[in-house]
């Protein structure tokens, strides 16, 4: 009798493992918290794939649109999303209990991908500016790298050092065969409920001489979320600082601007890391370094750590 029970619990069990990419945010994070990491790996690759057949079907964003006006009521999807938030406040006490730390959510974007995609979507919800959905990027002639080479570089390494300091990370992607578009990356962030979004690139220029790092937010004035302006300045502004501190090159601006698509698609606290300029031979070839990756990845992780530390103030 026992064993026949143990053996329907284990096949429900499978069953909601491999139904992992349409399930709610909610048992995502259950998931990956109990899980051995190859597990959450898996989620992570088979992810991005459903999230696109998701953006797909929604296109006319009813959904963000009920979720951004809380004044509305009645409707199905705000009754679900208030249900998705007891469950997940009652699955963070559970957390809690088990683990001293709180575990913040932070999903990182590597940017681009093996292959641009020069199809065009919304510069925000909504809105008829078009572009492109995901460009090539940059790349180092000094370093050999592409820079969706560099990226994918950094944000690995930057998991591993928030995953040691208890948080919890999701990758938007781990390899470079992907087609992921700008705004499909923030849904992505958005349905994850991600604390923090940070999205990781590296800068070129076509004057060789300019060098150092950058961190992009929204303005204040954002036609889509500016709201989250103060959020994503502070997180734009502790990483520019603890990353100009760990590497040691020169910390340029929080570059406040509404035209990047994957920042305006955001629900969540968003960064861009400009991480320094490919196009400059000198800081090329040491972001072509492990040891200045290193120092990269822990600026950026201290810069993380730092925003918690002033948002919790
Ligand atoms: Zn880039």
């Amino acid at each position: 009798m026992c064993f026949i029970l143990v053996i329907v619990l284990c096949m429900t069990g499978c069953a909601r493992g491999t139904s992992e990419g349409t399930v709610p945010v909610t048992e995502k994070k259950a998931v990956s918290e109990d899980a051995a990491y190859e597990e959450t790996s898996s989620t992570r690759e088979s992810q991005p794939g459903s999230t696109q057949e998701e953006e797909r079907s929604s296109e006319t964003e009813t959904e963000s649109e009920t979720q951004s006006v809380p004044d509305e009521t009645g409707s199905e999807s705000e009754t679900q999303s208030t249900q998705e938030e007891t469950t997940e406040s009652t699955t963070e006490e559970t957390t809690k209990e088990a683990a001293p730390a709180q575990k913040k959510l932070v999903v990182i974007d590597a940017g681009h991908q093996r292959h641009q995609n020069k199809e065009k979507e919304p510069l925000g919800p909504g809105s008829s500016e078009l572009k492109k959905k995901v460009s090539s990027g940059t790349e180092g002639k000094t370093s050999g790298l592409a820079e969706y080479e560099l990226n994918l570089i950094l944000a690995l390494k930057v998991q591993a050092i928030l995953e040691e300091r208890g948080y919890e990370v999701l990758q938007i992607r781990t390899t470079h065969d992907v087609d992921i578009s700008n705004a499909e990356r923030a849904t992505v962030a958005n349905e994850a409920g991600a604390d923090a979004f940070i999205r990781i690139h590296a800068d070129g220029s076509e004057n060789p001489e300019v060098h150092g790092c950058m961190t992009i937010c929204q303005t204040k004035s954002n036609p889509w979320n500016a709201d989250l302006y103060p959020q994503s300045k502070a997180l734009s502004e502790a990483i520019l600082e603890e990353m100009g501190d760990a590497t040691g090159a020169k910390k340029n601006k929080v570059w406040e601007t509404d035209t990047m698509t994957g920042i305006n698609w955001c629900e969540v606290p968003v960064s861009i890391v400009e991480v320094g300029y490919m196009s400059n031979p000198d800081e090329d070839r040491k972001l072509g370094t492990e040891a200045y990756q290193d120092m990269i990845a822990e600026g950026i992780a201290n810069g993380i750590d730092r925003y918690f530390e002033e948002q919790e103030e």
